[in-house]
């Protein structure tokens, strides 16, 4: 299922700066007319608008003056254009394949070098004023969709027969990244909404998705995100109680402990003599002390394990992420292999299970399958939505999800 919901020019500078005015803003193409006067512009009929333009590629071994020449222009004139556009940007460094474009409308002339993406150097040229240059940046053309759909073989599969492009999903993806295992926990029937820009340069070619708000259930778990610029200009997909949708790790699994041995690459082990690495952090604490998940996961082994003793693994949603946490005295109820657990969750409780001199938790962080130092971890903040600014971010979820439900049970076409 692939809903449009509006056709809308606007600015993706505009989303960076004012999110809630970009659903409202809806523009014209810009042709230039600030330079015909009032009165002109009233008595100007259409057809005598549509600028006359050509257009040239830069080839191998063209100068700016070469492509203007092709263009047009007499050699005076090509002089008169290098020279003022020295002032922005110096025609010296252009590049293949980049495009000239040569506009004219009644007494003006405009010059158009594409210079990358995002901006291209403008040169107009008005009787009386001569060549003036400057920078533009483009108003992308963008437009607004919602689209739906319901796994039913795999998340790409799927969402490419809803005529959705990878990258797309990719942002999805680390867009639930904390929330879903993507790599193992979709099932058949899991469905998502998205409702996002898509922006294209003046050649119509796709520049950028930006996902604006996404629902994605994964089997019967809803979850939401709505994207929110706040004051300091940062974006971020939080949920619709204003949590950051990212989350980081707690430090540490056990409360009122010490770390008693650090993450080395090896060391002389205390119970069976020899040297060997220590692949996690040892924190002593009481027998009994609540041992915490530090972040939310899946329980995948429960049990004895040689020398760990009573150990849990979880994975991490990421997929990439997973911690053990062993030598327990005892599990926590209701842990069982497949539970889900949340961070801050108690999972078991210290001990001195498997080889262990005295009561404490053995903690490891793996990185696919590999043991790394917890302690190296960086916490990137996550902040939930700033307090003075949780009443406009609420109004701003409320009318972001409103417009996702509404346009995803109307305007099917397509
Ligand atoms: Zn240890």
């Amino acid at each position: 299922m692939r809903k449009y919901m509006k056709v809308v020019t606007l600015s993706l500078f505009a989303l960076c700066g004012i999110p809630l005015l970009l659903l409202a803003a809806v523009q014209e193409k810009s042709i230039p007319k600030e330079t015909l006067t009032q009165q002109e512009w009233l008595v100007a009929d259409t057809a005598f608008l549509q600028p006359k333009a050509v257009a040239e590629y830069v080839q191998a071994g063209d100068t700016a003056g070469v492509v203007l020449k092709r263009l047009g222009f007499s050699a005076i004139e090509v002089v008169n254009i290098i020279q003022a556009a020295a002032t922005v940007y110096p025609l010296k460094k252009i590049h293949i394949g980049h495009k000239f474009t040569r506009e004219t409308i009644q007494h003006a002339t405009w010059v158009t070098y594409q210079i990358d993406a995002e901006s291209s150097l403008q040169l107009v040229f008005e009787k009386g004023k001569g060549w003036q240059a400057e920078i533009k940046k483009y108003q992308l053309d963008s437009r607004i969709e919602v689209v739906s759909a319901t796994i039913e073989e795999s998340l790409f599969l799927d969402a490419a027969k809803a005529g959705l492009a990878d990258r797309l999903i990719l942002k999805l993806v680390d867009m639930f990244a904390w929330d879903i295992d993507f790599a193992r926990d979709l099932r058949k029937g899991d469905s998502f909404t998205v409702m996002f820009e898509e922006s294209y340069d003046r050649d119509g070619r796709q520049v950028d998705y930006t996902i604006l708000a996404a629902s994605f259930t994964n089997r019967g778990r809803v979850f939401t995100g709505i994207l929110y610029v706040n004051k300091q200009g940062v974006a971020e997909y939080y949920n619709d109680q204003g949590h950051n949708l990212r989350k980081t790790y707690l430090k540490s699994p056990v409360k009122y402990s010490r770390i008693s041995s650090r993450f080395r690459a090896s060391r002389k082990h205390p119970v069976l003599g020899y040297t060997r690495a220590h692949r996690g952090v040892d924190y002593a604490a009481k027998t009994g002390t609540p041992v915490r998940a530090i972040g939310d996961g899946k329980v995948i082994y429960k049990g004895w394990k040689g020398g760990y003793g009573r150990l849990i693994e979880i994975r991490h949603h990421n997929g990439i992420h997973s911690t053990a946490y062993a030598h327990l005295s005892r599990y926590a109820k209701r842990i069982q292999k497949g539970t889900y657990v949340q961070q801050g969750q108690v999972i078991g409780y210290v001990g001195m299970s498997g080889l262990a001199t005295g009561p404490h938790l053995h903690f490891e962080f793996r990185l696919r399958g590999r043991a790394i130092n917890p302690l190296r971890i960086k916490h990137t903040p996550a902040a939930p939505v700033n307090k003075d600014e949780l009443s406009a971010f609420r109004l701003q979820a409320k009318k972001m999800l409103h417009m996702m439900s509404e346009f995803d049970q109307t305007d099917h076409w397509g």
